[in-house]
């Protein structure tokens, strides 16, 4: 199976499809978010620096990654969700799994147009007693009573990063830094683009076990 470096705007759906690799393929999921996450329970300066909201390190995320990757058995598929975020990062990463062997990567962009984006953002709910996801703008994942949980019966509420300013930031910093790391695999031949701007994610599935499978 291929080892799989997930590229996508906010929203896109790698942690879905992440999941997805884990709960069917027995993948591995290295995401950087929770990695810095684990990283900070043995480091009191981390966890400060993360409470502060400012952006870590690049070398220190790529670091983090390489130290998970080394305890990886060679035949255990991962996907990689966080990193690159720029093209220093793909070629540094890019020489690290050369240098552990691992070889058989490919890079899959998840393609969503930005106004479907917007609408899952802007429009996610989330049930802060049982987690269930709903979407009041997306027919298909309305509640059956407005901002009541079909399942419990709970006030939906609004995560407070999930609003048009915050989306608008971090869809900037993708865009700003996606293009050169795209580039990057394409003249590596191993770019991949996994189309997921539907509801039904029964296409974009079939395309991701595609992805996963080919030799
Ligand atoms: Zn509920």
């Amino acid at each position: 199976m291929k080892n799989i470096i997930f590229l996508a705007p906010p929203a896109a759906g790698k942690g879905t499809f992440s999941e997805y690799l884990v709960d069917n393929y027995g993948y591995t999921h290295l995401s950087t978010g929770d990695l810095l996450r684990e990283e900070a329970e043995e480091n009191e300066e981390l966890k400060e620096f993360l409470k502060s909201g400012k952006l870590v390190d690049d070398k220190l995320i790529i670091d983090l990654v390489e130290k998970k990757l080394k305890k990886l058995a060679k035949t255990q598929p991962f996907v990689l969700d966080g990193v690159p975020r720029t093209l220093q990062q793909a070629q540094k990463l890019d020489i690290i799994l050369n240098g552990l062997g691992f070889l058989n990567v490919v890079a899959v962009l998840i393609d969503v147009e930005k106004t479907t984006l917007v609408d899952r953002v802007v429009g996610r709910k989330v049930c802060p007693n049982c987690h269930k996801n709903y979407n009041t703008i997306i027919k298909e994942f309305q509640p059956r009573i407005d901002n009541v949980c079909d399942d419990c019966g709970a006030t939906l509420i609004t995560r407070s990063d999930d609003n048009l300013e915050s989306f608008e930031v971090r869809y900037h910093e993708y865009e700003e830094s996606v293009n050169p790391i795209l580039a990057f695999y394409k003249a590596k031949g191993c770019l991949k683009v996994l189309y997921n701007n539907k509801v039904d994610q029964t296409e974009a599935l079939k395309s991701l076990r595609s992805i996963v499978d080919e030799h």
